[in-house]
């Protein structure tokens, strides 16, 4: 899951990334409207996180124009406490959600994963493609009723190949959404990163069909049936 965080103050939209990324979110931050904005239209997010109050463009003016232009990322604003206009506005401009600062953290997870798992995606906690299933509240993974220890990078390329299973997806698909902005990763990334949980999800269980298939010249996927 990729996550934008807007927020001018450096320090809560940096202990907002670094706590998502704990829950194995990929996550941008940026800290001022206008770069808010060029992030949520040129790049593709699960869900955006938007403070209200910004330099330059606001909350409310980023959220229209995102709208105006067809992005309909579920955002999810932050604004201050007491500024009960701020919701009505808030929610009138596009906003999907909205969250009064200070928050506590598990409170922003709680209702980031409630905006992620709108409508597009009614499948539930628990992803799964044959007998391979990933519990995206607990983290779990399995193979049947054997447990999967992944990595954090490993996790969130599973969870985007099962979101997207039997689809194609090429390496730059999956560098744009498993890595951030910051991130320096070259296409051979992907296939150390491809063969790291193949070994774990595929050649641990030699007697079952091998979930990640690839696509020579095009990528990788996986497939619900066989
Ligand atoms: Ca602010």
């Amino acid at each position: 899951m990729k996550v934008l965080v807007v927020e001018d103050e450096h320090k809560i939209a940096n202990s907002i990334k670094k706590g998502l990324e704990q829950e194995n979110y990929v996550v941008d931050a940026v800290y001022d409207g206008t770069s808010g904005y060029d992030m949520a239209s040129g790049e593709t997010y699960d869900v955006i996180i938007l403070d209200l109050m910004l330099p330059d463009m606001d909350g409310i003016e980023v959220c229209k124009k995102l709208r105006e232009n067809s992005i309909h990322t579920p955002i999810l604003m932050l604004t201050a406490r007491g500024q009960l206009e701020d919701r009505v506005e808030g929610l009138n401009s596009g906003a999907d959600d909205y969250l009064v600062k200070p928050f506590a953290f598990t409170e922003l997870l709680a209702r980031l994963k409630a905006l992620s798992r709108r409508p597009k995606d009614a499948s539930g906690p628990v992803l799964s493609a044959g007998d391979l299933s990933l519990n995206t509240l607990t983290y779990e993974v399995k193979r049947g009723n054997k447990q999967i220890d992944l990595s954090r990078k490993e996790y969130t390329l599973l969870e985007y190949l099962l979101r997207h299973q039997n689809t194609i997806l090429t390496k730059d698909q999956i560098i744009n959404n498993i890595w951030d902005y910051d991130s320096n990763i070259l296409p051979n990334t992907v296939e150390v990163y491809i063969g790291y949980l193949r070994n774990k999800i595929d050649k641990t269980f030699p007697e079952k069909r091998p979930m990640i298939s690839t696509v020579r010249g095009f990528g990788y996927k996986i497939e619900s049936e066989k």
